[in-house]
């Protein structure tokens, strides 16, 4: 059995709400939520806004500790930290691209500025000469060349593709073995997408990285990931080998999904499966399946208790009575 990168197991977190009318209620952003990511392997996080793929993401960076259930990276059960030292080397081995390229910089910062950064936090660097070949480096991997053109530029003075790169280049300054790409290419034009993506690919496989690839595109998730995870009111719905799940999603929302996704092979004409309704409030989730007022199949009993995330053999599992 390989390695694992990150095991999630029953994890959940909720955000309790503060403001009088809806005092003692609270945000189900992840109810249950598991999975494995395996190491050096790449998997997609899909979902619509809200289905909680970001808190997701942001309760594996540990920006938000969760609930409860476990988080074990590299076979390393994550506990509280006990000084800034372990806070800091859990960052740098687990490490986020955020999606706003144009906000995640800071604007009166040099490029240089904003990527010595990481190298000054984590100890990286051995004298100055040896900081300026690492930033040349890092540039240059994510085809920003030559670097020191992009070094003395502010953030404004590039485009949104360079901006995501350097973003880039932030993150695997530090040599992480875990990267959480949350959204990386949705604020950026279609034309220059498939370039971060092809790039995103290529340091995958130079550095052995593993990643958790969170997106509400399933054609992105085809190109990027081996396994998908799909994601609906802060609860898994179905996993598995990304290839056998679009080719025969077993979910309903999954193929409610696949049914809304342009596609080449399909075409346009073919039959769309149609949900009622609009995704639930995760103040108040529905009761049992959470996707049961939309679901076109939906039984009596789908609503009186939440079904188990199900092991139908091959790597797929599917939160459904269904199949
Ligand atoms: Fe639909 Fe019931 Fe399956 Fe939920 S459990 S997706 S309501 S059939």
């Amino acid at each position: 059995m390989s390695a694992m990168a990150l095991e999630l197991d029953g994890v959940v977190k909720h955000f309790p709400l503060r403001s009088l009318a809806n005092y003692g209620k609270a945000v189900h952003a992840m109810d249950d939520v598991g999975f494995g990511l395996e190491a050096g392997g790449s998997m997609a996080l899909v979902g619509e806004s809200g289905s909680g793929k970001t808190t997701t993401a942001s309760v594996i960076a540990r920006l938000y500790e969760r609930d409860s259930g476990g988080l074990v990276v590299d076979g390393e059960p994550a506990r509280p930290f006990r000084s800034r030292k372990e806070s800091l080397a859990y960052k740098k081995k687990v490490q986020l691209i955020f999606q706003d390229p144009f906000g995640s910089l800071n604007p009166t910062h040099t490029i240089r500025s904003i990527l010595e950064r990481p190298f000054l936090i984590h100890g990286l660097a051995n004298g100055k000469a040896d900081l300026d070949a690492r930033l040349n480096d890092a540039l240059e991997q994510v085809g920003l060349s030559p670097a020191a053109e992009y070094l003395r530029r502010f953030p404004h003075e590039l485009s949104g593709g360079q901006r995501q790169r350097v973003n880039i280049a932030r993150t695997f300054a530090v040599e992480p073995s875990i990267v959480l790409a949350d959204e990386p290419t949705s604020m950026l034009d279609v034309s220059i997408r498939m370039g971060v993506m092809n790039m995103m690919l290529d340091l995958k496989e130079k550095k052995g990285v593993s990643y958790l690839y969170i997106t509400h595109d399933l054609a992105g998730a085809r190109y990027m990931c081996g396994t998908i995870a799909v994601m609906y009111a802060g609860m898994i719905m179905e996993i598995g080998p990304t290839e056998a799940v679009i080719a025969d999603a077993l979910h309903p929302y999954v193929r409610l999904l696949k049914s809304a996704s342009p596609s080449p092979e399909s075409g346009p004409a073919r039959a769309r499966l149609e949900a009622k309704g609009e995704i639930p409030s995760l103040i108040d989730p529905p009761s049992g399946c959470r996707f049961h007022p939309r679901c076109p199949f939906a039984k009596p009993l789908c609503s009186e208790a939440v079904p188990e995330l199900r092991d139908l053999g091959g790597g797929r599992r599917v939160r459904c009575v269904l199949p």
